[in-house]
């Protein structure tokens, strides 16, 4: 059985005196309840925020990770932040090859893989981000294009990368439209995925790792994705933002129990 991993990634938003007013209200929420034995709970401020995060939640459930990272220990790399910095603040997770990374900032599959690399090299979980443009979409490239951004980004990996990797599937028409993709298109993607890793990985390896849906989650349509077979949480951003709307998510992630 794959615990559940709810995740908010909060991108470029808060101050750090905002991310420790966010852990005092999860805190006061968690407190008393062992939703941690159902559901793991991770959020990812930006690299300013991060220990004055971490540091309001360590010893608790909440687990914290880096949005992002350079994939060097340290160097002249300006602007950069490196695995081993994020594990010193208390980062246990980091996200890899968000789509607006990869649109924006133009980080290319090979340089994807070098940072996964990197990130199991300091101890930190891979939250893999993979997932198609509207116009992919509706030309029906969706399962080949996911597929191959996986293999690429897991190029050179055996069969132990399932015990610590994450994988996203954010098609990118979804992240912060407001227009989610159904919870059964989701499920159609990510059981190819999965598929995708039996074939590499094997069935046993494969079915150790989770696999969490993004875009547009939010606490009215996160159910319905978590009671899919192959989904196994969410990586939610806006509704992330917001303590109360992050607990009721949390809340219902913890009542779902699947076969
Ligand atoms: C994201 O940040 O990865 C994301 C999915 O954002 P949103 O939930 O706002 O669509």
């Amino acid at each position: 059985m794959r615990k559940p991993i709810l995740a908010a990634n909060w991108k470029m938003y808060k101050t750090a005196a905002e991310a420790q007013a966010f852990a005092t209200e999860l805190l006061a929420n968690l407190k008393g309840q062992a939703l941690q034995d159902d559901v793991e709970i991770l959020v990812c401020p930006p690299f300013t925020a991060l220990p004055a995060f971490a540091q309001a939640v360590k010893g608790t459930p909440v687990m914290v990770g880096g949005q992002n990272m350079y994939p060097k220990n340290e160097g002249a790399f300006t602007g950069e932040v490196s695995p081993a910095m994020l594990v010193a603040e208390g980062a246990a997770y980091v996200i890899i090859g968000h789509s607006e990374r990869r649109q924006i900032m133009g980080e290319q599959d090979a340089f994807l893989n070098e940072k996964v690399k990197s990130a199991l090299e300091y101890g930190l979980k891979p939250i893999l981000c993979v997932g198609e443009t509207l116009e992919q979409r509706q030309r029906g490239e969706t399962a080949d294009f996911c597929q191959g951004q996986l293999a690429a980004a897991l190029d050179g990996f055996g069969p132990e990368i399932c015990d610590t990797l994450v994988i996203a599937y954010e098609p990118i028409w979804a992240i912060g439209t407001g227009v989610n993709a159904s919870s059964d298109d989701a499920q159609e993607t990510i059981g190819v995925l999965r598929q995708w890793l039996k074939s590499a990985y094997g069935d046993g390896a494969a079915d150790k790792v989770r696999i969490q849906y993004g875009g547009s989650v939010k606490p009215e349509n996160v159910e319905g994705y978590l009671a899919m077979p192959d989904i196994d949480g969410a990586l939610i951003g806006g509704a992330g933002l917001v303590a109360e709307s992050f607990w009721s998510m949390l809340q219902t992630a913890a009542t779902i129990k699947k076969a």
